[in-house]
């Protein structure tokens, strides 16, 4: 092994798996990048000149972690794979500004990571060629802790991507399109093949880039937002009144007030409602339940 193995390479990549006694985890989501165009395409879409402080998630054999290492990033990558995060601390020895945590994503408190590892006045970069079966969890999370990054360039199934940027009134748009929405602004820059992978999932995936953007409620009110956005969801067939209904413990007329307050029809389907609208609902529901509770 040398610090300049080639992991996109199969040839090289399975003899470095031998070499380790590692074999790919189904449990981990693990599929590790085989091409180096693809690669490359990530790492311009992050956009790394030297010294720039970038998180990525689950780098496993290193495929991205060596391509932004090699441009100056300052990293932590975060592998939740004991193994695996021993090799990549192998690999990546000879740079200095390359950390490898083990630990779960799903666990992390980024505000934290960020203020242990990195210039807090500086921007941070998130990238990451998540693991399928964590994606949606994560995604969760990362909003609920306010997605403190400057943009993030991540990989996900394709339906996923496509259910994280959908727009009000598409056959995908639901919870996670309307607090990715309210979070960000986010757009799929481009497909990838399956083959492009070892071993080689089923699913083709899709790079997402996404945005900070501004907030439009106060932080105490964020919590009713998700409550909101989450319980009516559940129930996407019903009328937004019906569902507002079966979310919340409250008489069904005051409930129809608050929607004509915030100019939403009650006979609405939630999968119509634009982000602004759950936010202006939220924001007026706050103050309502307020008074009363
Ligand atoms: N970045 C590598 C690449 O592109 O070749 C590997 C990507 S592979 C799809 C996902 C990686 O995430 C694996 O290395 C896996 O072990 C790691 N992983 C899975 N679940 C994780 C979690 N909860 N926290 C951190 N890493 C995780």
């Amino acid at each position: 092994m040398t610090d300049n193995s080639d992991v996109t390479s199969p040839r090289e990549l399975t003899a470095l798996f031998r070499e380790h006694n590692l074999s790919p985890n189904i449990r981990y989501g693990q599929n590790f990048l085989i091409d180096a165009n693809i690669v490359r395409k990530i790492a311009d879409a992050v956009g790394v000149n030297p010294g720039d402080q970038v998180v990525e998630i689950g780098p496993g054999a290193g495929a991205l972690t060596l391509a932004l290492a090699h441009q100056g990033a300052k990293l932590v990558a975060l592998e939740i794979d004991r193994g695996l995060a021993r090799l990549l601390h192998k690999l990546t020895n000879s740079y200095e500004g390359v950390l490898i945590k083990h630990g779960d994503a799903l666990k992390m408190d980024w505000q934290q990571l960020i203020e242990e590892h990195f210039d807090i006045n500086a921007p941070v970069k998130l990238v990451s060629n998540l693991p399928y079966n964590i994606s949606g969890p994560f995604m969760f999370e990362l909003f609920k802790c306010g997605f403190p990054f400057e943009r993030a360039v991540l990989m996900f199934q394709k339906e996923v991507a496509r259910r994280l940027v959908a727009r009000p009134g598409a056959p995908d748009y639901g919870s996670l399109s309307v607090i990715c929405a309210y979070y960000s602004t986010g757009k799929v820059l481009f497909d990838v093949s399956c083959n492009v992978f070892w071993p080689r999932p089923k699913i083709d995936s899709s790079v997402v880039l996404l945005k900070p953007d501004r907030r439009l409620l106060p932080v105490e009110m964020e919590p009713l937002f998700w409550e909101l956005v989450k319980g009516v969801f559940r129930q996407r067939r019903k009328t937004i009144l019906k569902s507002l209904k079966s979310t919340f413990d409250f008489p069904r007329e005051e409930l129809a007030l608050l929607l004509q307050e915030a100019g939403v029809s009650p006979a609405a389907r939630p999968e119509e409602l634009a982000p602004s609208q759950f936010a202006k609902l939220a924001g007026i529901a706050y103050n309502v339940f307020s008074q009363s509770r």
